[in-house]
């Protein structure tokens, strides 16, 4: 074992969330040092990005970057089977109008650029080394790492950032992660090739949304001609196949009609992959000398494509709680709890959209959106990800979920025989005691 390395922040994890803040604490001239598993490029499920992206991108300095790579992506477009049409939401009807795309991006080549712009800025990024053991101290913590070598290495730094994905390498050390109880999906997917585009240019790049009767479906151009398509279901789905997932995916993409219509004449163009049981959180965002950034500490579920969005802006953030903790040391408790708020504040305004997806009143809300109150622009607003700023989209929303009530009594047969259905689903995915709200 060489001797101990030493930094201001110690960073597990080079995805967005890590590399997000490993680029931040640099630039403000903090030692970072990044312990990522694998290389760069490397493969990484979630390609769709919000408009609420594009700012993080520009303060990065990669925007310009992102843009070469990334295909425009100005809207939704929703199908549901028991309505006779796609619902189609642009992101320029929202509340803001100055944010009318996001991009759809191959996050191998989203990553990359991430992490090789927090190196540029001068952090010590360190590929091919894997975290294995933490040991906290009274004045920060020891990391033994592990290198492909076979080498071993030593960290002390004041502070660790958790950026390790579902990996979650200290909720699941430190016991806080739990199962929640309120969801649980898993996912097969794969790219395609030769698969339908939209010819008008200003919806190429929409992702689509599929409804189906053990889930849902993604539908993601991608810039160099592939297709991203991802079915995410119910666990009971999952666990009833008996067949090779290749095959399984393929049937599963033939239930539903209008994206098989899609996929006609198309060829997968990757392997077929897979994740479990997948909506977790971790009970706590930070400990004395830790912060959970982006999927480290929780994760719900990719309808709303925000996990590269809070991944990058519990990154940023927790590069800022620290640069001010390592400023001024005594302002630390109040920089944790601002941290801590906004690290909820995202995973819970997707939620209660999450939870309620699978009921007939907010599919309906869904698919005839309706403009009193600006909730539709409101509601579009969300989908772009526009949550932590001023624009005003907390009053709208609330007359939303009133209508969504008021429907949900007005169907309320359908309605329970939907939660019941849900409840089933998720009871069939043996849940453990422990579990998050
Ligand atoms: C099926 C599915 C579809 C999704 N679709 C979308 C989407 O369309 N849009 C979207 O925004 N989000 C989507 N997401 C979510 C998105 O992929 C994640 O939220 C995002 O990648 C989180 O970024 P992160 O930096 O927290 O973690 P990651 O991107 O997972 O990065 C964590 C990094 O830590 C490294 N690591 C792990 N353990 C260690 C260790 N011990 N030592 C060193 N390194 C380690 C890993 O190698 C990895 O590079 C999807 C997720 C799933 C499961």
């Amino acid at each position: 074992m060489n001797c101990e390395r030493s930094a201001d922040v110690l960073i597990i994890g080079g995805g967005p969330a890590g590399a997000s803040a490993a680029a931040v604490l640099a630039e403000r001239g903090h030692r970072v040092t990044v312990l990522e598993k694998s290389h760069h490029p490397r493969f990484h499920i979630g390609e769709s990005l919000l408009p609420a992206n594009l700012p993080l991108f520009e303060r990065l300095g990669i925007e310009a970057e992102v843009r070469a790579v990334g295909l425009p992506k100005w809207g939704v477009e929703f199908h549901s089977p028991s309505h006779g049409h796609a619902q189609s939401f642009r992101f320029a009807d929202s509340l803001r109008k100055d944010q009318p795309h996001a991009y759809e991006v191959r996050r191998s080549e989203l990553d990359t650029l991430l992490i090789r712009r927090a190196a540029a800025l001068g952090a010590s990024v360190l590929e091919g080394c894997r975290a294995r053991e933490v040991e906290f101290l009274s004045d920060g913590v020891r990391v033994q790492a592990e290198c492909e070598s076979g080498e071993r290495l030593a960290f002390r730094a004041p502070y660790l950032i958790d950026a390790s994905g579902r990996d979650t390498f200290l909720g699941s050390r430190l016991g806080t992660k739990r199962r929640n109880r309120h969801h649980n999906s898993s996912a097969m997917y794969a790219h395609f090739a030769g698969a339908w585009r939209h010819e008008d240019p200003r919806r190429t790049g929409d992702i689509g949304i599929f409804w189906f009767e053990h889930g849902w479906f993604w539908y993601i151009p991608l810039a160099d001609g592939a297709t991203s398509v991802g079915a995410v279901v119910w666990p009971y789905y999952m666990k009833a196949r008996t067949r090779p997932l290749p095959d399984y995916f393929l049937e599963t993409l033939a239930l539903c009609p209008p994206l098989a219509e899609r996929l006609r004449g198309a060829r997968l163009a990757s392997a077929v992959e897979a994740t479990g049981n997948y909506a977790y959180g971790c009970g706590r965002s930070h400990g004395e000398r830790y912060l959970l950034t982006g999927d480290a500490y929780t994760f719900i579920d990719p309808v709303f494509s925000s996990g590269v969005l809070f991944a990058m802006k519990t990154g940023c953030a927790a590069a800022e709680t620290l640069d001010e903790c390592l400023r001024a040391p005594a302002r630390r408790a109040r920089a944790f709890r601002r941290f801590d708020r906004l690290s909820r504040h995202g995973p819970r305004a997707f939620s209660w959209y999450i939870y309620r997806m699978t009921r007939p009143a907010m599919r309906q809300l869904f698919m005839e959106p309706r403009n009193p109150l600006r909730m539709r622009e409101a509601l579009l607003s969300l989908l772009a990800g526009d949550i932590y700023g001023e624009t005003p989209i907390w009053g709208p929303l609330r007359a939303f979920r009133t209508l969504y009530y008021v429907m949900s009594v007005l169907t309320a047969r359908r309605t329970l025989e939907a939660m019941r259905l849900r409840r089933a689903a998720l009871d069939a995915a043996s849940i453990e005691p422990g579990t998050v709200r």
